[in-house]
C-alpha cells in the first residue's frame, strides 16, 4: 500500500523530470554568490514563489550582511521534519555566462548543478509530488533555506539551530557525491600557532638571536604527527609565514592549523594537545589559539535508523542506496550536534562541487526527490 505510493510518486517525478530540469536551469541563473546579497535575495524571491505555490507559509527572515534566509511551514505544530537547504553559491557573478549550462546524456554541467541548487529543486519537486498525488503528510513539515553556507553559516546559525531544536528529524539537500546519503561529518577545528624569539644581526651577532622559525619547525613537526589515519583524525599545517629577510634572526613566526575528526571525543582528545605544546627552544614562546569550530556529525543509532529506513523504502521502488561519510562539513554538523537526527546528502548525484567541471546527474533528481517524499510520509 504505502510501497504502491511510494511507486506513484517515483513514476509521477519521473514523468516530470523535464520540468525538473528546467526549475534547475532557471535556479542556476539566477546566480547566488554568498557575497552579493542582492543576488542571492533575487533567487531567495523565486523561491519564495514556488514554497507558496506549493501552500506553504512563507517567512523571509531579513539578513543585512547576506542574503535573506527563507522558511516555509506546512501543518505548523509539534517536531516533524526540517528540510534545510542553502541558496548561496561559491561562483561569482557572470560565471554562468563563461560556463553556461549545458547538457550531456545524464549530465546537466552547471554552476551550482549539485551543489546546491539540484538539493532545492529535489526538495521542492518531493512536495510537489506529494501535493498533486494527494499524499501530503499531515505532520509538520518545514523547508529553510539559508544564504551563507559557504562561508560557514555565520550568519544564520542561530536560526539552523532553533530550526533544528524545533523538529525531531533534519534532512539535509547537500549532494552526495558518490551516491551515498551521509550518515557522518568529520568536525573542524582551526588554531594558529605563534613563536616569538629574539631578532638579531645573522652576522654580527647570530648567537644573540632567538629563531622563531626554527622554533615553529619544531612545532609543526609536534602537529603533523598528531595526525592519526586509523582513527581519521587529521593535523593540517597549511599556511606558513615568519622572518622578514635572510640576515636577520627571526623574531616571529606563525602557522594555520585545520584538524578534522569523526567524534567529539577525537575532537576533543587533539584540542588538548593542542593546548600543551610548549616552545622546545629555553627562551623562545609560543601562544596556541583558536579550538573546535564545527562539531563533528556522529553517526548515532538514530541516525543509522534513519539511514536504514531511507534505504529500505528506496529498495521497495527499485533504487539502491548506499550510506557514507566524508571528511567535509555541513549545516548538517551543527543539527547533527545539537542531538536532532539528522540525514545528509540527499541532493543531487554528481561530481566536481565547487570545481569548473561541476555536473549533476539528471537521472537522479526524480530518484531522490522520491526517496524524500518517502521520509517525508514516515520519517520516524
Ligand atoms: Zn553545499
Amino acid at each position: 500500500m504505502t510501497a504502491d505510493d511510494n511507486r506513484r510518486v517515483l513514476t509521477y517525478l519521473r514523468e516530470h523530470s523535464p520540468s525538473m530540469v528546467a526549475d534547475l536551469k532557471r535556479f542556476i541563473a539566477l546566480e547566488s554568490p554568498t557575497t552579493n546579497k542582492a543576488a542571492v535575495d533575487a533567487l531567495g524571491k523565486a523561491l519564495a514563489e514556488e514554497l507558496r505555490g506549493l501552500g506553504g507559509a512563507v517567512e523571509v527572515l531579513p539578513k543585512a550582511e547576506v542574503g535573506d534566509v527563507l522558511r516555509a511551514r506546512w501543518n505548523p505544530g509539534e517536531g516533524g521534519v526540517l528540510i534545510m537547504s542553502h541558496m548561496d553559491t561559491v561562483w561569482a557573478i557572470g560565471t554562468v555566462a563563461g560556463r553556461p549550462t549545458r547538457i550531456d546524456g545524464d549530465r546537466l554541467y552547471g554552476v551550482g548543478a549539485m551543489d546546491m541548487k539540484g538539493g532545492i529543486v529535489i526538495a521542492l519537486w518531493a512536495l510537489r509530488a506529494l501535493r498533486a498525488l494527494e499524499l501530503f503528510p499531515r505532520g509538520p513539515i518545514s523547508y529553510q533555506l539559508n544564504s551563507d553556507e559557504e562561508t560557514g553559516s555565520k550568519h544564520s546559525s542561530a536560526e539552523i539551530e532553533s530550526e533544528a531544536l524545533a523538529h525531531n528529524v533534519v534532512f539535509v539537500t547537500e549532494p552526495p557525491q558518490d551516491g551515498a546519503y551521509k550518515t557522518q561529518r568529520k568536525g573542524v577545528s582551526q588554531y594558529t600557532i605563534t613563536a616569538k624569539g629574539r631578532a638579531a644581526h645573522s652576522g654580527a651577532d647570530h648567537e644573540r638571536g632567538v629563531n622563531a622559525i626554527e622554533e615553529i619547525a619544531h612545532q609543526v613537526i609536534a602537529v603533523e604527527a598528531m595526525t592519526d589515519y586509523t582513527i581519521g583524525t587529521t593535523a593540517n599545517v597549511g599556511v606558513i609565514s615568519g622572518g622578514t629577510r635572510a640576515n636577520v634572526v627571526p623574531a616571529e613566526a606563525k602557522v594555520e592549523i585545520n584538524v578534522r575528526a569523526w567524534t567529539r571525543v577525537n575532537q576533543q582528545a587533539i584540542h588538548e594537545k593542542m593546548m600543551s605544546l610548549r616552545a622546545v627552544h629555553p627562551e623562545a614562546e609560543i601562544a596556541v589559539d583558536g579550538g573546535v569550530g564545527v562539531p563533528p556529525m556522529e553517526r548515532t543509532a538514530e541516525i543509522a535508523a534513519l539511514f536504514k529506513r531511507a534505504q529500505t523504502l528506496a529498495a521497495e521502488m527499485g533504487i539502491a542506496l548506499e550510506e557514507g561519510r566524508t571528511g567535509g562539513g555541513s549545516d548538517g554538523n551543527k543539527t547533527a550536534a545539537l542531538g536532532v537526527p539528522t540525514l545528509d546528502g540527499m541532493g543531487m548525484v554528481g561530481e566536481g562541487g565547487h570545481a569548473v567541471g561541476e555536473y549533476g546527474e539528471i537521472s537522479s533528481l526524480p530518484e531522490r526527490a522520491a526517496i524524500m517524499a518517502a521520509m517525508l510520509r514516515e520519517p520516524l
